[in-house]
Protein backbone atom coordinates (compact mmCIF):
# COMPACT_ATOMS: atom_id res chain seq x y z
CA UNK A 1 0.00 0.00 0.00
CA UNK A 2 1.54 3.76 -0.99
CA UNK A 3 0.72 5.15 2.41
CA UNK A 4 2.17 9.00 1.38
CA UNK A 5 1.64 11.10 -1.90
CA UNK A 6 2.69 14.43 -2.19
CA UNK A 7 1.30 17.02 -4.49
CA UNK A 8 2.25 20.72 -5.73
CA UNK A 9 0.66 22.57 -3.07
CA UNK A 10 -2.41 24.75 -3.50
CA UNK A 11 -2.30 28.38 -3.85
CA UNK A 12 -3.08 29.56 -0.37
CA UNK A 13 -4.31 33.12 0.55
CA UNK A 14 -1.59 34.35 2.02
CA UNK A 15 -2.11 37.57 4.38
CA UNK A 16 0.79 39.03 2.40
CA UNK A 17 1.61 39.61 -1.39
CA UNK A 18 5.49 38.57 -0.76
CA UNK A 19 4.17 35.48 0.49
CA UNK A 20 1.64 34.95 -1.65
CA UNK A 21 4.30 35.60 -4.50
CA UNK A 22 6.38 32.58 -3.45
CA UNK A 23 3.14 30.50 -3.11
CA UNK A 24 3.01 31.34 -7.01
CA UNK A 25 6.32 30.08 -7.12
CA UNK A 26 7.72 33.50 -8.19
CA UNK A 27 10.97 33.23 -6.31
CA UNK A 28 14.44 31.93 -7.84
CA UNK A 29 15.12 28.83 -6.27
CA UNK A 30 18.25 29.86 -4.68
CA UNK A 31 17.09 33.03 -3.51
CA UNK A 32 17.53 33.30 0.42
CA UNK A 33 14.90 34.08 2.58
CA UNK A 34 13.89 37.67 3.45
CA UNK A 35 12.18 39.56 6.06
CA UNK A 36 10.22 40.74 2.55
CA UNK A 37 8.36 37.54 2.98
CA UNK A 38 9.47 36.23 -0.47
CA UNK A 39 10.54 32.26 -0.44
CA UNK A 40 9.73 29.53 1.11
CA UNK A 41 9.44 30.05 5.19
CA UNK A 42 11.94 29.29 7.67
CA UNK A 43 10.21 26.67 10.23
CA UNK A 44 10.95 26.18 13.61
CA UNK A 45 8.94 23.94 16.10
CA UNK A 46 9.45 24.28 19.42
CA UNK A 47 8.65 21.24 21.92
CA UNK A 48 7.95 21.10 25.70
CA UNK A 49 7.97 18.45 27.58
CA UNK A 50 5.14 17.20 29.71
CA UNK A 51 4.20 21.43 29.88
CA UNK A 52 0.46 20.69 30.39
CA UNK A 53 -2.55 22.98 29.06
CA UNK A 54 -2.62 25.95 31.86
CA UNK A 55 1.15 26.12 32.59
CA UNK A 56 1.63 29.30 30.36
CA UNK A 57 -0.19 32.56 30.81
CA UNK A 58 -2.16 32.61 27.85
CA UNK A 59 -4.07 29.03 28.50
CA UNK A 60 -4.68 30.29 31.54
CA UNK A 61 -2.10 29.87 34.17
CA UNK A 62 -2.49 31.84 37.09
CA UNK A 63 1.13 31.48 38.85
CA UNK A 64 3.48 31.11 35.64
CA UNK A 65 4.03 33.95 33.68
CA UNK A 66 5.07 33.44 30.53
CA UNK A 67 5.41 36.71 28.28
CA UNK A 68 7.17 35.51 25.07
CA UNK A 69 5.17 32.23 24.91
CA UNK A 70 1.83 34.79 25.11
CA UNK A 71 3.37 37.16 22.30
CA UNK A 72 3.96 34.13 20.41
CA UNK A 73 0.39 33.21 19.93
CA UNK A 74 -1.16 36.75 19.61
CA UNK A 75 1.22 37.10 16.80
CA UNK A 76 -0.32 34.23 15.12
CA UNK A 77 -2.83 31.43 16.08
CA UNK A 78 -3.92 30.23 19.44
CA UNK A 79 -5.20 26.99 18.90
CA UNK A 80 -7.49 26.23 21.80
CA UNK A 81 -8.12 22.53 20.76
CA UNK A 82 -4.90 21.24 20.14
CA UNK A 83 -3.71 17.29 20.58
CA UNK A 84 -1.48 15.29 20.67
CA UNK A 85 -1.73 11.80 19.34
CA UNK A 86 -0.82 10.03 22.39
CA UNK A 87 -0.60 10.81 26.25
CA UNK A 88 3.24 10.07 27.07
CA UNK A 89 6.52 10.90 25.36
CA UNK A 90 7.41 8.44 22.90
CA UNK A 91 4.26 7.47 20.94
CA UNK A 92 3.38 11.34 20.61
CA UNK A 93 6.37 12.09 19.12
CA UNK A 94 6.11 9.42 16.76
CA UNK A 95 3.12 10.60 15.47
CA UNK A 96 4.15 13.92 15.45
CA UNK A 97 7.42 13.56 13.32
CA UNK A 98 5.73 11.29 10.89
CA UNK A 99 1.81 12.93 10.53
CA UNK A 100 0.72 9.61 10.71
CA UNK A 101 -0.86 7.42 13.80
CA UNK A 102 1.68 5.95 15.13
CA UNK A 103 0.31 2.82 15.18
CA UNK A 104 0.42 2.80 11.67
CA UNK A 105 3.78 2.10 11.74
CA UNK A 106 4.35 -0.02 15.25
CA UNK A 107 4.70 2.17 17.87
CA UNK A 108 2.72 2.39 19.90
CA UNK A 109 4.07 3.06 23.52
CA UNK A 110 6.52 4.64 25.36
CA UNK A 111 10.11 2.03 24.90
CA UNK A 112 11.46 0.86 28.49
CA UNK A 113 14.33 0.99 29.69
CA UNK A 114 15.24 -2.73 28.32
CA UNK A 115 14.45 -1.84 24.98
CA UNK A 116 17.78 -0.17 23.58
CA UNK A 117 17.77 -1.57 20.09
CA UNK A 118 14.44 -0.42 19.15
CA UNK A 119 13.63 2.14 17.83
CA UNK A 120 11.20 3.89 15.40
CA UNK A 121 10.33 2.02 12.66
CA UNK A 122 12.74 2.76 9.72
CA UNK A 123 10.47 2.76 6.70
CA UNK A 124 8.60 6.24 7.97
CA UNK A 125 9.78 9.61 6.41
CA UNK A 126 10.19 12.04 9.36
CA UNK A 127 9.75 15.93 8.92
CA UNK A 128 13.38 16.36 8.32
CA UNK A 129 12.87 13.84 5.52
CA UNK A 130 10.32 15.45 3.79
CA UNK A 131 11.92 19.07 4.23
CA UNK A 132 15.08 18.74 3.27
CA UNK A 133 13.96 16.81 0.08
CA UNK A 134 12.47 20.46 -0.36
CA UNK A 135 15.42 21.85 -0.26
CA UNK A 136 15.49 22.86 3.66
CA UNK A 137 18.51 22.40 5.82
CA UNK A 138 17.72 20.62 8.86
CA UNK A 139 18.67 20.34 12.68
CA UNK A 140 17.62 18.98 16.09
CA UNK A 141 18.40 19.89 19.43
CA UNK A 142 17.24 18.18 22.46
CA UNK A 143 15.08 15.29 22.87
CA UNK A 144 14.22 12.18 20.37
CA UNK A 145 13.13 9.79 22.26
CA UNK A 146 12.33 7.34 18.92
CA UNK A 147 15.66 5.09 19.53
CA UNK A 148 18.88 5.18 20.76
CA UNK A 149 20.99 3.16 18.20
CA UNK A 150 22.51 5.03 15.27
CA UNK A 151 20.07 3.80 12.42
CA UNK A 152 17.56 6.00 14.51
CA UNK A 153 19.09 8.54 15.21
CA UNK A 154 17.79 12.08 13.90
CA UNK A 155 21.20 12.37 11.99
CA UNK A 156 20.06 8.84 10.08
CA UNK A 157 16.34 10.53 10.30
CA UNK A 158 17.10 13.26 8.22
CA UNK A 159 18.46 16.06 10.20
CA UNK A 160 21.50 17.76 8.69
CA UNK A 161 22.20 18.40 12.48
CA UNK A 162 21.46 17.05 15.93
CA UNK A 163 22.60 18.41 19.49
CA UNK A 164 20.68 16.73 22.35
CA UNK A 165 20.07 13.78 24.49
CA UNK A 166 18.13 10.56 22.83
CA UNK A 167 16.13 9.64 25.99
CA UNK A 168 13.73 11.06 27.82
CA UNK A 169 14.20 12.36 31.68
CA UNK A 170 17.39 14.01 31.46
CA UNK A 171 19.26 15.89 33.96
CA UNK A 172 19.76 19.51 33.81
CA UNK A 173 22.25 20.17 36.32
CA UNK A 174 24.06 18.89 39.42
CA UNK A 175 21.82 20.27 42.04
CA UNK A 176 24.70 20.91 44.59
CA UNK A 177 25.66 23.79 42.16
CA UNK A 178 24.92 27.03 44.21
CA UNK A 179 21.32 28.62 43.41
CA UNK A 180 20.21 24.71 42.31
CA UNK A 181 17.02 23.89 43.66
CA UNK A 182 15.46 20.65 42.99
CA UNK A 183 11.50 19.67 43.29
CA UNK A 184 11.82 16.28 45.27
CA UNK A 185 8.79 13.50 44.46
CA UNK A 186 9.92 11.26 47.34
CA UNK A 187 12.16 13.27 49.78
CA UNK A 188 15.38 11.93 47.42
CA UNK A 189 18.17 14.24 46.45
CA UNK A 190 18.16 15.72 43.36
CA UNK A 191 20.87 14.14 40.76
CA UNK A 192 24.29 15.62 40.65
CA UNK A 193 25.36 12.84 37.40
CA UNK A 194 24.10 13.19 34.24
CA UNK A 195 21.69 10.77 33.52
CA UNK A 196 21.56 10.74 29.43
CA UNK A 197 24.03 11.63 27.15
CA UNK A 198 24.29 14.80 25.53
CA UNK A 199 25.50 13.96 22.01
CA UNK A 200 26.62 16.34 19.62
CA UNK A 201 26.17 14.82 16.54
CA UNK A 202 27.12 10.62 17.68
CA UNK A 203 29.62 12.22 20.21
CA UNK A 204 29.51 12.74 23.52
CA UNK A 205 29.63 16.62 24.97
CA UNK A 206 30.58 17.69 28.41
CA UNK A 207 27.77 19.84 29.61
CA UNK A 208 28.02 21.61 32.51
CA UNK A 209 25.15 24.41 32.45
CA UNK A 210 21.79 24.32 32.50
CA UNK A 211 20.51 21.91 29.94
CA UNK A 212 17.71 23.96 28.47
CA UNK A 213 19.87 27.45 28.45
CA UNK A 214 22.46 25.29 26.29
CA UNK A 215 19.38 23.62 23.83
CA UNK A 216 18.67 27.62 23.72
CA UNK A 217 22.13 28.64 22.90
CA UNK A 218 22.68 26.08 19.70
CA UNK A 219 19.07 26.54 18.63
CA UNK A 220 20.64 30.08 18.44
CA UNK A 221 23.60 29.18 16.80
CA UNK A 222 21.58 27.07 14.28
CA UNK A 223 19.88 30.23 13.22
CA UNK A 224 22.43 31.99 13.26
CA UNK A 225 24.47 29.56 11.05
CA UNK A 226 20.91 29.75 8.99
CA UNK A 227 20.97 33.00 8.35
CA UNK A 228 24.36 33.24 6.68
CA UNK A 229 23.33 30.34 4.15
CA UNK A 230 21.03 30.34 0.87
CA UNK A 231 18.52 27.68 1.44
CA UNK A 232 15.56 27.52 4.63
CA UNK A 233 15.95 26.03 7.49
CA UNK A 234 13.96 23.45 9.69
CA UNK A 235 14.31 23.82 13.47
CA UNK A 236 13.20 20.96 15.79
CA UNK A 237 14.10 22.21 19.25
CA UNK A 238 12.29 19.87 20.95
CA UNK A 239 13.19 20.77 25.14
CA UNK A 240 13.13 18.90 27.60
CA UNK A 241 11.47 21.07 30.44
CA UNK A 242 9.54 20.75 32.56
CA UNK A 243 9.36 17.01 32.57
CA UNK A 244 11.31 15.86 35.63
CA UNK A 245 13.57 16.04 37.32
CA UNK A 246 12.22 19.08 38.81
CA UNK A 247 15.66 21.61 38.71
CA UNK A 248 15.89 24.53 38.41
CA UNK A 249 18.35 28.02 38.99
CA UNK A 250 18.53 30.81 40.81
CA UNK A 251 17.95 33.17 37.67
CA UNK A 252 14.81 31.43 36.40
CA UNK A 253 13.16 30.65 40.57
CA UNK A 254 13.64 34.78 41.50
CA UNK A 255 10.38 35.49 39.85
CA UNK A 256 8.72 32.54 42.20
CA UNK A 257 10.50 32.62 45.68
CA UNK A 258 7.22 33.66 46.70
CA UNK A 259 5.70 30.17 45.97
CA UNK A 260 5.86 27.88 49.25
CA UNK A 261 5.37 24.61 47.96
CA UNK A 262 8.95 23.49 46.39
CA UNK A 263 8.01 21.51 43.04
CA UNK A 264 5.49 23.90 42.36
CA UNK A 265 8.17 26.71 42.75
CA UNK A 266 10.72 24.98 40.67
CA UNK A 267 8.49 23.77 38.00
CA UNK A 268 7.21 27.04 37.79
CA UNK A 269 10.83 28.45 36.90
CA UNK A 270 11.62 25.56 34.34
CA UNK A 271 8.53 26.94 32.57
CA UNK A 272 10.07 30.14 33.00
CA UNK A 273 13.12 29.11 31.49
CA UNK A 274 11.23 27.61 28.22
CA UNK A 275 9.57 31.32 27.98
CA UNK A 276 13.18 32.34 28.05
CA UNK A 277 14.08 29.75 25.49
CA UNK A 278 10.72 31.28 22.90
CA UNK A 279 12.21 35.05 23.78
CA UNK A 280 15.86 34.30 22.60
CA UNK A 281 14.68 32.34 19.55
CA UNK A 282 12.37 34.81 18.37
CA UNK A 283 14.72 37.45 19.23
CA UNK A 284 17.53 35.60 16.80
CA UNK A 285 14.99 35.63 14.24
CA UNK A 286 14.06 39.41 14.18
CA UNK A 287 17.77 40.29 15.23
CA UNK A 288 18.54 38.55 11.84
CA UNK A 289 15.92 39.73 9.38
CA UNK A 290 14.00 36.14 9.00
CA UNK A 291 11.08 36.88 12.07
CA UNK A 292 8.27 37.80 9.36
CA UNK A 293 8.65 34.81 7.09
CA UNK A 294 9.28 32.22 9.43
CA UNK A 295 6.78 29.64 10.58
CA UNK A 296 7.21 28.99 14.02
CA UNK A 297 5.00 25.79 15.94
CA UNK A 298 4.27 25.39 19.55
CA UNK A 299 3.09 22.82 21.75
CA UNK A 300 3.88 19.96 24.38
CA UNK A 301 4.49 16.20 23.96
CA UNK A 302 1.30 15.55 26.25
CA UNK A 303 -0.28 17.04 29.26
CA UNK A 304 1.14 17.73 32.31
CA UNK A 305 1.94 14.70 35.34
CA UNK A 306 -0.07 14.29 37.90
CA UNK A 307 2.68 12.14 39.42
CA UNK A 308 5.12 15.06 40.45
CA UNK A 309 1.95 16.57 43.02
CA UNK A 310 0.21 19.02 41.43
CA UNK A 311 2.84 21.34 40.61
CA UNK A 312 1.77 21.38 37.36
CA UNK A 313 -1.94 22.46 35.88
CA UNK A 314 -3.78 20.95 32.69
CA UNK A 315 -6.65 23.62 34.18
CA UNK A 316 -10.30 22.62 33.78
CA UNK A 317 -9.18 19.33 32.00
CA UNK A 318 -9.77 15.93 34.05
CA UNK A 319 -6.79 13.70 33.73
CA UNK A 320 -3.03 13.92 33.14
CA UNK A 321 0.04 12.55 30.94
CA UNK A 322 -0.71 8.47 30.52
CA UNK A 323 -4.42 9.58 30.79
CA UNK A 324 -6.84 9.49 27.18
CA UNK A 325 -8.80 12.37 28.79
CA UNK A 326 -8.53 15.63 27.41
CA UNK A 327 -5.57 16.25 30.51
CA UNK A 328 -3.22 13.68 29.22
CA UNK A 329 -3.97 14.81 25.05
CA UNK A 330 -5.15 18.42 24.55
CA UNK A 331 -1.85 20.68 25.09
CA UNK A 332 -1.09 24.25 23.84
CA UNK A 333 -0.87 24.38 20.32
CA UNK A 334 0.24 28.08 19.18
CA UNK A 335 1.54 28.78 15.46
CA UNK A 336 2.84 31.85 14.14
CA UNK A 337 3.85 33.08 10.58
CA UNK A 338 3.76 36.68 10.37
CA UNK A 339 4.43 36.89 6.94
CA UNK A 340 1.47 34.57 5.59
CA UNK A 341 -0.84 34.40 8.45
CA UNK A 342 -2.77 37.47 10.86
CA UNK A 343 -1.79 37.60 14.16
CA UNK A 344 -4.88 37.64 17.10
CA UNK A 345 -6.11 34.74 15.99
CA UNK A 346 -7.84 31.63 17.88
CA UNK A 347 -8.98 28.86 16.42
CA UNK A 348 -11.43 26.13 18.29
CA UNK A 349 -11.79 22.80 15.81
CA UNK A 350 -9.55 20.14 16.93
CA UNK A 351 -6.44 19.52 15.33
CA UNK A 352 -3.29 17.50 15.92
CA UNK A 353 0.28 17.41 16.19
CA UNK A 354 -0.22 15.07 13.42
CA UNK A 355 -0.86 17.95 10.90
CA UNK A 356 2.71 19.12 11.15
CA UNK A 357 3.62 17.14 8.11
CA UNK A 358 1.01 18.78 5.98
CA UNK A 359 1.30 22.37 6.99
CA UNK A 360 4.79 22.53 7.12
CA UNK A 361 5.79 20.89 3.78
CA UNK A 362 3.00 22.76 2.43
CA UNK A 363 4.11 26.16 4.01
CA UNK A 364 7.94 24.45 1.86
CA UNK A 365 5.98 24.29 -1.16
CA UNK A 366 5.05 20.72 -1.63
CA UNK A 367 2.61 19.08 0.74
CA UNK A 368 3.41 16.05 2.16
CA UNK A 369 -0.35 14.25 2.47
CA UNK A 370 -0.81 10.90 5.08
CA UNK A 371 -3.74 9.41 5.87
CA UNK A 372 -4.19 11.84 8.83
CA UNK A 373 -1.89 14.90 8.50
CA UNK A 374 -3.90 17.94 7.81
CA UNK A 375 -2.32 21.28 6.24
CA UNK A 376 -3.65 23.49 8.83
CA UNK A 377 -2.32 27.07 6.95
CA UNK A 378 -5.92 27.61 4.57
CA UNK A 379 -8.38 27.13 7.87
CA UNK A 380 -4.75 30.12 9.32
CA UNK A 381 -5.22 32.35 6.26
CA UNK A 382 -9.10 32.01 6.44
CA UNK A 383 -9.61 30.43 3.01
CA UNK A 384 -10.60 27.45 4.18
CA UNK A 385 -13.49 27.14 7.12
CA UNK A 386 -14.53 24.88 9.62
CA UNK A 387 -13.27 21.72 11.04
CA UNK A 388 -10.11 20.17 9.33
CA UNK A 389 -10.92 16.83 11.11
CA UNK A 390 -14.43 14.89 11.62
CA UNK A 391 -12.89 12.79 14.78
CA UNK A 392 -9.65 12.09 16.20
CA UNK A 393 -8.32 8.99 17.46
CA UNK A 394 -6.20 7.60 20.27
CA UNK A 395 -5.01 3.81 21.55
CA UNK A 396 -2.37 2.27 23.90
CA UNK A 397 -3.25 -1.46 24.37
CA UNK A 398 -6.96 -2.07 25.32
CA UNK A 399 -7.40 1.58 26.54
CA UNK A 400 -8.93 3.90 23.22
CA UNK A 401 -10.45 7.38 23.22
CA UNK A 402 -12.02 8.99 20.02
CA UNK A 403 -13.74 12.87 19.81
CA UNK A 404 -15.77 14.38 17.30
CA UNK A 405 -16.97 18.14 16.87
CA UNK A 406 -18.96 17.42 20.65
CA UNK A 407 -18.09 14.55 21.99
CA UNK A 408 -15.36 12.09 23.38
CA UNK A 409 -15.55 8.54 24.05
CA UNK A 410 -13.26 6.71 26.32
CA UNK A 411 -12.93 2.83 26.85
CA UNK A 412 -10.94 1.75 29.24
CA UNK A 413 -10.20 -1.63 31.06
CA UNK A 414 -11.52 -2.51 34.02
CA UNK A 415 -9.23 -4.21 36.35
CA UNK A 416 -8.60 -6.68 39.78
CA UNK A 417 -5.56 -4.37 40.65
CA UNK A 418 -5.50 -2.27 43.54
CA UNK A 419 -2.99 0.62 44.85
CA UNK A 420 -1.05 -2.42 46.67
CA UNK A 421 0.52 -4.08 43.63
CA UNK A 422 1.99 -0.54 42.64
CA UNK A 423 5.24 -0.71 42.50
CA UNK A 424 7.56 2.09 44.55
CA UNK A 425 8.04 4.22 41.07
CA UNK A 426 3.83 4.16 40.90
CA UNK A 427 3.35 0.96 38.30
CA UNK A 428 2.42 -2.36 37.85
CA UNK A 429 4.98 -5.26 37.15
CA UNK A 430 4.20 -6.17 33.77
CA UNK A 431 3.77 -9.99 32.86
CA UNK A 432 6.20 -11.55 30.30
CA UNK A 433 5.54 -10.45 27.00
CA UNK A 434 3.60 -6.91 28.32
CA UNK A 435 0.65 -6.15 28.70
CA UNK A 436 -2.12 -8.60 26.53
CA UNK A 437 -4.63 -6.02 24.52
CA UNK A 438 -7.78 -7.66 25.75
CA UNK A 439 -10.30 -6.85 28.15
CA UNK A 440 -10.48 -10.00 30.38
CA UNK A 441 -12.24 -7.81 33.02
CA UNK A 442 -14.68 -5.93 30.32
CA UNK A 443 -14.03 -2.15 29.80
CA UNK A 444 -15.62 1.19 31.95
CA UNK A 445 -17.49 2.77 28.80
CA UNK A 446 -17.23 6.81 29.11
CA UNK A 447 -19.07 9.31 27.08
CA UNK A 448 -18.53 13.25 27.17
CA UNK A 449 -20.03 16.21 26.03
CA UNK A 450 -17.14 18.17 25.51
CA UNK A 451 -18.94 21.46 24.88
CA UNK A 452 -21.05 21.62 28.39
CA UNK A 453 -18.21 19.22 29.90
CA UNK A 454 -14.81 20.43 29.23
CA UNK A 455 -13.50 19.01 32.16
CA UNK A 456 -15.45 15.14 31.71
CA UNK A 457 -16.87 14.86 34.65
CA UNK A 458 -20.60 13.39 33.57
CA UNK A 459 -20.26 10.45 32.17
CA UNK A 460 -23.47 10.09 29.39
CA UNK A 461 -22.31 6.84 28.26
CA UNK A 462 -26.09 5.63 29.58
CA UNK A 463 -28.12 8.09 28.56
CA UNK A 464 -26.81 8.36 24.87
CA UNK A 465 -26.11 4.96 23.82
CA UNK A 466 -26.64 6.42 20.00
CA UNK A 467 -23.83 8.53 20.36
CA UNK A 468 -21.88 5.12 21.90
CA UNK A 469 -22.60 3.13 19.09
CA UNK A 470 -21.95 5.79 16.24
CA UNK A 471 -18.18 6.46 17.82
CA UNK A 472 -17.43 3.13 18.54
CA UNK A 473 -17.92 1.98 15.20
CA UNK A 474 -15.60 5.16 13.70
CA UNK A 475 -13.58 3.86 16.25
CA UNK A 476 -13.27 0.25 15.19
CA UNK A 477 -13.19 1.18 11.72
CA UNK A 478 -10.04 3.10 12.35
CA UNK A 479 -8.50 0.17 14.67
CA UNK A 480 -9.32 -1.45 11.53
CA UNK A 481 -6.44 0.43 9.86
CA UNK A 482 -3.69 -0.06 12.14
CA UNK A 483 -1.15 -2.33 12.23
CA UNK A 484 -1.89 -5.45 14.66
CA UNK A 485 1.95 -6.08 15.42
CA UNK A 486 3.59 -3.37 16.94
CA UNK A 487 7.40 -3.09 16.98
CA UNK A 488 6.88 -3.39 21.15
CA UNK A 489 4.74 -4.52 23.54
CA UNK A 490 2.88 -2.14 25.89
CA UNK A 491 5.03 -2.76 29.50
CA UNK A 492 4.46 0.45 31.22
CA UNK A 493 1.19 0.70 33.43
CA UNK A 494 -0.81 2.06 36.45
CA UNK A 495 -4.68 2.10 37.05
CA UNK A 496 -6.54 5.12 38.72
CA UNK A 497 -10.11 5.21 39.32
CA UNK A 498 -12.81 6.77 37.37
CA UNK A 499 -16.47 7.24 38.17
CA UNK A 500 -15.37 4.89 41.38
CA UNK A 501 -14.06 2.33 39.36
CA UNK A 502 -10.39 1.10 39.13
CA UNK A 503 -9.57 0.73 35.15
CA UNK A 504 -6.07 0.44 34.03
CA UNK A 505 -4.06 2.90 31.73
CA UNK A 506 -1.12 1.20 29.55
CA UNK A 507 1.45 3.55 28.18
CA1 LIG B 1 6.45 14.08 27.65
Amino acid sequence: MKRMTTRSSRIIALGAAAALAWACGAPEADAPAEDSGAGPPNIVLILADDLGYADIGIYGSEIISTPHIDALAASGVLFTDGYVSHPVCSPSRAGLVTGRYQQRHGWEFNPAGRDVNAGMSLDEATLADRLKALGYRTGMVGKWHLGHQEPHHPMSRGFDEYFGVLEGGSTFIDSRLPGVEYGSLRGEDGPTERRNKVLRGFEEEKVERYLTDVFTDEAVAFIERGAARDEPFFLYLSHTTPHTPLQATAEYLEGYRHIEDQRTRVYAAMVASLDESVRRVVETLKVQGMYENTLIAFASDNGCAGYIGHACSNGPLFGFKRYHHEGGVRIPFIMSWPAAVEGGQEFSHPVITLDYMATFTAAAGEETETEDSVNLLPYMTGEAEGAPHEYLYWRAGASVAIRDAQYKLIKLNRTDFRPDSLRGDGRLQPPEGGWPTDSPHGQLTLLYDLDADVGELNNLAAEQPDVVARLEAELDSWRGTLLDEQILPGVRSTITQIDGEWVQLVF
